[in-house]
Order: C-alpha cells, then sequence, then structure tokens
C-alpha cells in the first residue's frame, strides 16, 4: 500500500484546479446560480489563523456540494484591508502601509492557497485598492445625499496602545480584546451612519430567520438597541435638589446627564450628577454608603437613576432613615434581557439576576 503523502497529492491537485480555473464562475451559466459569501479576511501581519480556516472550509464544503448538484457557483474572497491596525503595523515596522499590506495579503493568499479551499481567484478584491473603493466612496455620497451620513462627537471606546477605537463587544472587562490594555472613553468627531432608521426593518427582518438559533438573534437584537426612551414629567414648582445616579461604565459627562442637568438648572433647581469613583469597580456598599455621607440626601432629594443607577436608587431607599421627595428610574435593568450574558457588576453588587 502507498504511504499518504497530503504534501504531495494536495499540492498536485491544487495546481491542476488553478491550470483548469476549476472554480471560476461563468456569468452567461445556464445552471442555477449560487452566491456563497463568507466575510473577507483582514491580512494582518501574523497571517491566517484556525478561527479564519474555519468558516472558509464550511463555506468551501457547501460550494462543492452545490457544484456537485449541478449549480453554477460563486464563491469570491478579497481583503478588508484598511484600517488603523494595518497603519500601526506600518508605524511599528517604519515602512509604507502600502507596502506592509501588499506583503501581508501575498502571505495570507500563500497560506490559503495551500488549504485547496475552491474560491473564485479570478474575482479576488483589495479594499485598498482604487478601483475598488471608489464604489465605497460613491456608496458614502449617496448615504450622505439621503441624510444618513452624519459628522457628530460622541464618546467612543479607546485602546491606548492599538490607538483605535474599540466596540462594546471587543471591550472584554473593561481592558481591549485585542492586546489586553485597559479601555478609556475618549470625545472623539468622527462620522455616522444613521443605522437608527432602520431599526425597526431589522428587527422585523430577524422574525424571517427561523433558522438562526434564539441566541444569537438576541446579540443582534440587543446590537440593533432600539430604545423606546422615556418620558417623565419634574415638578418644577417647589425647589428640589435633584440627584443623577448614571450607570455602570458611564461617567457624569456621558449620556442624557449633562442635559437633564443643564435643563433643571436652568429650571434654578440644583442639580448634581454622581461621580462614581471609577467606572468599572463600583462596589455597591461603597457607593450607597458615599450617597447617605456625602450627598444630603433628605426630603427635598429627587433620586433619578439610570440603568445601575436606578439599581443604587433602591437600594439608598432601602438604607436612608428619612423619605426623599421623589425617585426616578430610567432604563434600569430590570427586564430579563439584561440575562443574556453576566455584567461586571453582579460580582460586587448583592443584587440577584
Ligand atoms: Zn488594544
Amino acid at each position: 500500500m502507498n504511504k499518504h503523502s497530503p504534501a504531495k497529492i494536495e499540492t498536485k491537485w491544487q495546481r491542476i484546479w488553478q491550470g483548469k480555473k476549476a472554480f471560476a464562475a461563468r456569468d452567461n451559466s445556464k445552471k442555477t446560480k449560487k452566491y456563497i459569501l463568507v466575510e473577507f479576511p483582514y491580512p494582518s501581519g501574523a497571517g491566517l489563523h484556525m478561527g479564519h480556516l474555519r468558516p472558509y472550509v464550511a463555506g468551501d464544503v457547501y460550494s462543492r456540494y452545490l457544484r456537485m448538484q449541478g449549480n453554477e457557483v460563486l464563491y469570491p474572497i478579497g481583503w478588508d484591508a484598511f484600517g488603523l491596525p494595518a497603519e500601526n503595523y506600518a508605524i511599528k515596522m517604519g515602512v509604507h502601509p502600502s507596502i506592509t499590506t501588499k506583503k501581508n495579503v501575498a502571505n495570507a493568499k500563500k497560506q490559503m492557497l495551500s488549504w485547496g479551499l475552491s474560491f473564485d481567484w479570478s474575482r479576488e478584491v483589495n479594499t485598498t485598492d482604487p478601483s475598488y473603493y471608489q464604489w465605497t466612496q460613491w456608496l458614502f455620497l449617496q448615504f450622505y445625499k439621503a441624510g444618513l451620513a452624519y459628522e457628530a462627537t460622541g464618546m467612543i471606546n479607546w485602546c491606548p496602545k492599538d490607538k483605535t477605537g474599540l466596540a462594546n463587544e471587543e471591550v472584554i472587562d473593561g481592558k481591549c480584546e485585542r492586546c489586553g490594555t485597559e479601555v478609556v472613553k475618549k470625545e472623539l468627531r468622527q462620522w455616522y451612519l444613521k443605522i437608527t432608521a432602520y431599526a425597526e426593518k431589522l428587527l422585523e427582518g430577524l422574525k424571517n430567520l427561523p433558522e438562526w438559533p434564539e441566541a444569537v438573534k438576541l446579540q443582534q437584537e440587543n446590537w440593533i438597541g432600539k430604545s423606546v426612551g422615556a418620558e417623565i414629567g419634574f415638578p418644577l414648582g417647589n425647589n428640589h435638589n435633584y440627584v443623577i445616579l448614571p450607570g455602570w461604565t458611564s461617567t457624569e459627562k456621558e449620556n442624557f446627564y449633562p442635559w437633564l442637568a443643564d435643563r433643571l438648572r436652568l429650571a434654578g433647581k440644583t442639580a448634581t450628577v454622581y461621580k462614581y469613583k471609577s467606572t468599572e469597580e463600583n462596589s455597591e456598599e461603597e457607593v450607597v454608603q458615599d450617597l447617605l455621607t456625602n450627598l444630603n440626601l433628605d426630603e427635598n432629594t429627587v433620586l433619578i437613576g439610570h440603568s445601575l443607577g436606578a439599581a443604587m436608587a433602591l437600594k439608598v431607599l432601602e438604607k436612608i432613615q428619612k423619605p426623599v421627595a421623589k425617585i426616578v428610574l430610567a432604563g434600569g435593568f430590570m427586564t430579563p434581557k439584561f440575562k443574556d450574558k453576566a455584567r461586571p457588576f453582579e460580582k460586587n453588587s448583592e443584587l440577584e439576576f
């Protein structure tokens, strides 16, 4: 029996497939057309890893299955090659990003070819190629003209080491998912796409995906983050002292807190936005104690709690010896949705979730 030699057999067939352009999809084919798309990889200096291989192999298996069933299959590939990591890598290496990106793409392509995936390489795209990004720019202009792209200042999660903004999902326990550096909040003027205009449509669309796991649909729902908000009526005919308790990981400068405090002050009221000692490690006991000792809460006080602040306000009510004028809870975490994952404040709180 001959010894199995993958290095020999695989390269032999990969060469034949390449020579015959076996996986190039034909535009004018009479067969049923199928389009199988997996997101394009980011060509980092470290090359591709097993996490890349998994989805591409799955797409490959499915594409081959469809071809064997007589379909004309387009299984495309390309490089999602723009981004701050590319710039940071170029700075670190002291080389222009166009050169390092080209090198990284060549290396990743070599790796991918060795996996023998059935991509249509004749349609390979690269997002840093002007003939590609002219369409990204064109799309942006259409969004802009339709009022769906706008510039605004917002607080973002910022990794000081990677010098990049991070999505909420990329911040794990207050640290950068990529490098473990403590994430800070940074005010940044930047462009936004008004995805909120599509919140309803996106939520409706989720209902047409019976084959999606519930957990994934819930993640999407949370990501869409539709919020109906609340209308709050405040008694203004007296001299109440307003104390606003922000949510977890918020500072007094975020969300609606400064706006609300300003409005109340304009109406001649006293308003304080409570400043947590840290935006990460708020222990329930410390916060409640601090509020009771340092904020002169009395029958003149209106406590306004948002998110974590809502729970803290209730905890204060449990401990305080005298009544307060009013308590307002806005968007407290009281819905079953908050059980979707472990929340960092659970470990510092007696609250049961
Ligand atoms: Zn980082």
